[in-house]
């Protein structure tokens, strides 16, 4: 099963919009999300108390960026079943029994296809 946590994103978000990125534990590749614009992106709070309210909805909206670039991190990651460490399909083998990364296949010998090759 692919499993990525939150803790394996990296926060790349600005004032104007939210962004996380992850890189390959094998090749280092690094992956972006597709970046989402807060919704008061450029609109300066006229009074103290908008600027509180206008903080508390950025804190919400990163709540569920995050939600939905962990759901995309986990289409772009697969976890390997040995080393548990996230592989990008670059690195990821599919193999007889059991699919694993790059470098635990060739430790394993367990031949097999990268779920994506390189062009
Ligand atoms: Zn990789
Ligand atoms: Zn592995």
């Amino acid at each position: 099963m692919r499993h990525i946590t939150k803790e394996l994103l990296k926060d790349c978000s600005t004032p104007v919009s939210f962004r996380f990125s992850m890189s390959c534990s094998e090749c280092g590749k690094e992956w972006n999300s597709t970046p989402v614009i807060f919704s008061k992106a450029g609109i300066v709070p006229e009074t103290e108390g908008k600027k509180v309210i206008f903080d508390a909805l950025y804190q919400r909206e990163k709540e569920t960026a995050l939600d939905k670039a962990l759901e995309e991190a986990s289409n772009a990651f697969n976890q390997c079943p040995i080393c548990r460490r996230p592989v990008c399909d670059y690195c990821f083998l599919i193999c007889d029994d059991l699919d694993l990364c790059a470098a635990c296949a060739t430790r394993l010998q367990e031949p097999g296809e990268p779920v994506m090759q390189y062009a």
